[in-house]
Parts: C-alpha cells; structure tokens; sequence
C-alpha cells in the first residue's frame, strides 16, 4: 500500500529531528535471524512506510509517537522490533517461577487484541516467545492459566487487565515496553482511566510506543504524560491512491440528507453501502429511519457493546445486512470487502478523516464510488478536503424524485440555493458552527413551495454554470439514473536492559 509518511512537528510535544532513513528490504535492518525468516514465511520482505521509519527507532529505544491507521502494517512495525528485544536480551535467570510479560499491548477491543497476538505469534514463531491475548466477554479462566504457565508479551483491552491486576492475577513488574494500540478508540470508548492506572502500574524505566489514526488534543496530553522525547512519524494514505473512487457530492440543507439518502440506498445497485456519521446519535438516528424505510442497516460505535458490535460487523459481512452506519472511530480497523459505496452523511471535520473513508470501498481494483452530503454549516469541511485531495468534487444535482421522501408524500424539499463561495479566512469551522448555532440554509418547511420550486431550478442553472461543463454532465447522467448514480451506479531513554541499541545498531 502507497502511503506518504512524514515527520510530525506537533509543537505541543517536544520536537526530535528524527531523519527517515531509507529501509529497502527488512534483511538491512539488522533483525534477530528467526523474526526475519518468520517475516520471509509471510513473504513481507520490503517494509511498509511506517515499518521503515518505525523500526529504527524503536529498535534503538526511543518512545514514539504513531499517527497511523489500521492498513498501513502498524502491527508489525511495533511487533517486530519489539520480539527483536524480548528475543535478544537475556532473561534475567535468577527469578523464580513462570515468565511474566516484559511487553504489553493495550488494544481498544477483543478484536484488535486477537489480531495483534496473532501477529506476534506469526513474526515471532521460530522464537521460544510466547504471547497471549485476555480481553472481556468471556471467562477469564484460560487466560489466568496462561498467565501462569508464563508468557513474554500480554495483549490486552483495558478493561480485563484491570479486572485481572485488581485480583493479583497479572503481575506487570517486568514490563520494559509498553504499546498503546488505536489510543484515540480507546479514549472514544472511555478507557482514559483504566490506561492510566495501567500505565501507573508499569515500571517507570520503560520504552512507550503509541499509535493512534488521529491525533486530537486528548491524544495529544496522554502522549504528553507517556512518553518521554518520542520519535513521532505520521502516515496518512496519498490522496492520488484513491483513483478507482468515484466521488461526487451533493450540496443540500441538513434535514434534506435522511431523504436523499434514503433515495440512494434504495436503488439495489448498492450493494453494500458504509455510511459515515459525524456523531453517536447520528448513527442510530440514520439508521432507525432507514429500517423505517424498509431498508436493511446497522449501525456500529462506541456507545454498542462489544457483542452488538460484533453480531452488526457479521450481518455487513456475510451480506445480511446492506448498509453499515459507523463514526469514524469505530469504523477505523474494520476489513470488509467489496463496499460499493461509501456515503459521507456528515462531513469529516479532519480532511485526511475523508481520504480513509473512501478508501474503504474501490479495494482490490474493483471501482468504488464515495457520494458525500454538504449542508452549508459544512462548506468550510469541504474546503479543506478538496484543498487536502486537490480535487475539485463533482456536484450532483438532485433529481427531482429524491426531493421528497420515498416513504410519503412530505413536502420536497428545497435545495440550498446559496452558491459555493470562494473561501476567504482561515480553514476551519465557521464561527456559528463552532458555537453549536444552527446555520441558516432554506428549509424545506419554512418556504411556500411554489417558490421553492423556482428557487431551485435557478439555483441548479446557476450551479451548472458555475461548475463547468464536467459538472454538468455528471448532473446529467446522475439525474438519467433512478438512484441519481447514472452509469457508475452499476458498476532516547535507556531501555532497561542496556544494550540493546548496541547491539542492534
Ligand atoms: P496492519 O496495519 O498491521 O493491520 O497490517 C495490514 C496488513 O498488511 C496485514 O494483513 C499485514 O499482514 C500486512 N502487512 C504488514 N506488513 C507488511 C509488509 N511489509 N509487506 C506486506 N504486507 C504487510
């Protein structure tokens, strides 16, 4: 997978000048001999951008600060240089009794914790480490026995770990690397206390690694309060990867986007169909609507337990169901195939947030199409994805049809008849927005019809001519199609244990 990886310079934390260095194959990373013929097994033999800026580092002892998402080989990237350590230092002989972790992994979910030991299992199978997962949901017997038997690396969710050291039955004395996997899920899922109490717990002498796909202020302040001079590294996919995405966007009033959505969705060229809400309640709200609608949807975020989660993930899967309606956070790390479409409800208010949206669908050469609603409160969200993407998104039209509920015979609405303005000031939410005011955009309730009607005729002429030639075709064909889709819709601290950096540096 292309990515563009850069170096952070955020300026709330300090700054290291750290220099990528250039990594053309894993054999010149100077990696234990059994982790790189486990790496060959697999057939990994050229690191992934984030393994090649992450490794060095990691492998010489820094803390660092990750600003990656699931996809980039994130996993590896910490697991390898960490079985590296655990696999070339000495054991300290003279400890009685079973091994216990000398690296844990916090993981938001029991999925994710899977998947990392899993990894470690795989990368570190010609070594005598061991890993195990203990997340919640099930007995904690197994996970007890394996503790006991003695393990090298513990991937866990916060809240088992917490459960297991309030009953004494994990001992985390000897942990010298510490790993916080996907840490803004974590927080979105109201796990800041247990991390800290976690973290708390551990030696304070300790190499801190932590990853998170975005990098709000809370971030931020727990990395602050966690590591210690970090290396941070950023990878966020190239906006000219995403060329089998087919975007288009539709410029209407806030209430109008439950109707057109419904109107797009119920075209069964939609196969499967991730929509993306700014927020919880949105989620569920969109999601009520179009069972309402008649039309098969889930929703998944961070206010669903870990079994609703898991029953909606296999109903998208296995096709059960046709539309997953997920937030940001808790679509991040979801591996479904063939999504057809992704639908932005809102729009993202951090532009990178909308290139790993549509990326999710258009995977594996197949032609995605990624359909976005604007209300006018979100122009300046716009604005920066097309500034980030250095695209231009084609604006679709609404056909007339979509004006109106599927369902009943409401009033249709009236498009937003206010052209899209030149941007003038900083980037950013506008004022009104920021102070949770709504914006004014013409309503489809408040206005006479009649004139609505005349209102949005001008207002798709003035559109058109605004956008060119391009748009207006892309108007024209979207508005031939029922569903409005035309054609395409078919289609350095020391490590404990000193050494290390010597020894592999
Ligand atoms: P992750 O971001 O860790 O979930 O990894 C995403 C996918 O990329 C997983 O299926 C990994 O097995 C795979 N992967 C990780 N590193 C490499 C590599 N160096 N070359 C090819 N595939 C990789």
């Amino acid at each position: 997978m292309g990515m563009v990886a850069q170096i952070l310079t955020r300026p709330a934390l300090s700054v290291r000048s750290y220099r990528s260095i250039f990594v053309p194959k894993f054999s010149s990373l100077d990696l234990a001999k059994p982790i790189l013929a486990a790496l060959s097994d697999k057939g990994y033999h050229t690191p992934t951008p984030i393994q090649a800026q992450a490794i060095p580092p990691v492998l010489e002892g820094h803390d660092l600060l990750g600003c990656a998402q699931t996809g980039t080989g994130k996993t590896a990237a910490f697991a390898v240089p960490v079985l590296h350590h655990l696999h070339t230092q000495k054991l300290d002989t003279t400890r009685k009794g079973p091994r216990t972790p000398r690296a844990l992994v916090l993981a938001p979910t029991r999925e994710l914790a899977n998947q990392i030991d899993e990894s470690f299992n795989t990368y570190g199978q010609h070594t005598n480490l061991r890993s195990t997962p203990i997340f919640g949901g099930m007995s904690q017997h197994h996970q007890v026995r394996a503790l006991r038997r003695g393990i090298d690396v513990l991937v866990a969710t916060p809240g088992r770990l917490m459960d297991l050291m309030e009953q004494r039955l994990v001992d985390l004395r000897d942990v010298e690397i510490f790993i916080l996997d996907e840490a803004d899920r974590m927080l979105d899922m109201g796990f800041i206390d247990p991390i800290r109490k976690i973290s708390a717990a551990l030696p304070k002498r300790r190499q801190t690694l932590l990853f998170s796909a975005t990098m709000p202020q809370n971030i931020v302040k727990l990395a602050n309060s966690l590591l210690t001079d970090p290396v941070k590294i950023t990878i966020t996919p190239h906006a000219s990867e995403i060329p089998l995405v087919k975007q288009s966007l539709y410029q209407i009033p806030r209430d109008a986007k439950p109707v057109v959505l419904e109107h797009i969705l119920l075209d069964e060229a939609v196969e499967r169909a991730l929509v993306f809400s700014r927020t919880k309640h949105g989620a569920d709200r969109i999601t009520k609507r179009l069972s309402k609608a008649g039309i098969s949807a889930v929703a998944i975020h961070g206010d669903k337990a870990q079994n609703q989660r898991l029953r909606a993930l296999q109903a998208f899967r296995s096709g059960r169901v046709r539309v997953l309606v997920a937030t940001d956070v808790a679509a991040r790390g979801l591996d479904v195939d063939a999504i057809t479409h992704v639908i932005n409800f809102d729009l993202p208010n951090e532009p990178e947030a909308y290139v790993h949206r549509i990326g999710r669908t258009g995977r594996a050469g197949a032609e995605g199409i990624a359909i976005s609603f604007c209300s006018p409160d979100e122009r300046n969200y716009l604005r920066a994805i097309e500034r980030l993407t250095k695209t231009r998104i084609k604006q679709v039209i609404v056909p007339m049809e979509m004006r109106s509920s599927p369902q009943s015979d409401a009033q249709p609405y009236i498009e937003d008849e206010s052209p899209r303005p030149a941007r003038q000031g900083p980037r950013g939410p506008r004022q009104d927005h920021a102070s949770g005011k709504k914006p004014p955009f013409a309503g489809h309730k408040s206005a006479g019809h009649k004139g609505k009607k005349k209102t949005a005729k001008a207002s798709s002429k003035k559109r058109q001519a605004r956008s060119g030639p391009g748009a207006s075709n892309a108007a024209n064909a979207h508005a031939s199609h029922p569903s409005g889709f035309g054609a395409a819709g078919k289609r350095k601290r020391e490590r404990p244990g000193t050494g290390v950096a010597k020894a592999v540096r």
